[in-house]
């Protein structure tokens, strides 16, 4: 593992609406005493996250019909407007420092420091898998009682890719899912086309008797289509396999999320599912969850709100470790004691923190 030289104040892991929200808030501070931070998002997946998948969403409801894209691309406008870095790559462990600060490790072997941590990583790391919808690729959107419909879909388009090749030697779908799927196993019954189930590593232990193959995965990435069917590599890309189809099961993924590793215990909700506090704090001081991984509500206007009190959460934190005292005077958080920030404040002369700030960033 290799260190960083350069210290971010806030690290934030996934850029989905979450990621990109919090992202923007830590460089978005209003004025008066308030400053910048300095912050990276980190995501092996496009920026975006699930809003590529698929142009339009409901926001809130049908006289809110958004195009992703428009959304998408004025996120996109932000992070490059404030200079946040993107790091492709994906996070495998948050390890806590004796000085309280963070250190996150990723797959490509870099480590990134940071005073404070937005964990925003939705239900799973994303791959390419979003440019196949439509080719092959199918995601569950609309709720349990339209698995086995999507399931039919899938088979079709499988066996339209298997057209004269005998039914033993048909390329199967591939369900990406996780232990959850067991729930859903009426779904599966009777599909009448060979499966084969594509699982986070230690979950195939749980889904013994599954009407299919488990394969265990870490990480999986589309290469071709070779005629109707899809070429994947498994894990460091030693591995192959052929599919007809494959489906996303978001049904499984959205009621436990795929966590980086943690050196450090965190209180959880339920199992699986870390505790947080009204700023979306874990138990772990420094240590924020935005969005789908809260395992709350998925939506995008949760997931862009959740961005915006993680993202002040994780400033805050970072701004107290630095100067020994909270923020004041957050455009939309007043103040315990105004009066206190106030005497502070001498019209026309910029604030001793903000100078401070300036000089340390050679401003
Ligand atoms: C098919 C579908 C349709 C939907 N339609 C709507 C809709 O119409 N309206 C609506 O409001 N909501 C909709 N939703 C829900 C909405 O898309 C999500 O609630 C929202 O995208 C959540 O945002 P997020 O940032 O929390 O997570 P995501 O958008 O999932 O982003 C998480 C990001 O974290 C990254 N990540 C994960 N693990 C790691 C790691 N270890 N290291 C680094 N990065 C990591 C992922 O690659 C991903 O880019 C839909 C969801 C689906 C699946």
């Amino acid at each position: 593992m290799k260190e960083e030289k350069r210290r971010f104040d806030v690290a934030v892991i996934g850029a989905g609406p979450a990621g990109m929200s919090a992202a923007i808030r830590v460089r978005f501070v209003k004025e008066h005493e308030a400053m910048t931070l300095s912050t990276v998002l980190i995501d092996p997946g496009p920026v975006g996250g699930l809003l590529n998948a698929g142009r339009t969403r409901f926001v809130t409801g049908p006289s809110n019909l958004f195009e992703a894209e428009l959304l998408l691309s004025a996120l996109q406008r932000d992070v490059a407007n404030f200079n946040i870095p993107v790091r492709q790559a994906r996070a495998v462990r948050v390890l806590r420092r004796g000085d309280g600060s963070f250190a996150t490790e990723l797959l490509d072997g870099s480590v990134v420091r940071s005073s404070a941590v937005v964990l925003a990583t939705g239900s799973r790391p994303l791959s390419n898998e979003m440019k196949w919808l439509g080719k092959g690729v199918f995601i569950t959107s609309r709720g349990v009682s339209f698995f086995p419909g999507l399931l039919a879909e899938a088979k079709a388009f499988a066996s339209q890719a298997d057209r004269g090749i005998p039914a033993l030697d048909a390329a199967p779908v591939v369900v990406v899912t996780n232990r959850n799927v067991r729930d859903l196993l009426p779904a599966f019954r009777g599909l009448g086309h060979p499966l084969l189930f594509l699982v986070p590593p230690g979950d195939e232990r749980k889904l013994k008797g599954m009407p299919g193959e488990v394969l265990p995965a870490g990480s999986w990435r589309i290469l071709r289509k070779e005629g109707n069917v899809l070429v994947v590599s498994i894990g460091e890309g030693t591995a192959f396999l052929s599919a007809g189809a494959i489906v996303l099961d978001y049904i499984s993924f959205q009621r436990q999320p795929l966590l980086p590793e943690f050196d450090f215990d965190l209180m959880e909700e339920r199992p699986g599912v870390p505790k947080v506090d009204s700023m979306l704090q874990t138990s772990c001081p420094g240590l924020f969850l935005a969005g789908d991984v809260t395992c709350r509500y998925a939506s995008i206007a949760c997931a862009l709100a959740d961005g915006v009190t993680a993202g002040f959460g994780a400033y805050t934190h970072a701004y107290s470790r630095m100067y020994g005292k909270e923020p004041p005077l957050f455009a939309y958080r007043a103040p315990e004691k105004p009066a206190a920030y106030l005497r502070l404040v001498r019209p026309g002369r910029r604030p001793a923190a903000r100078k401070r700030h300036e000089k340390r960033k050679g401003g």
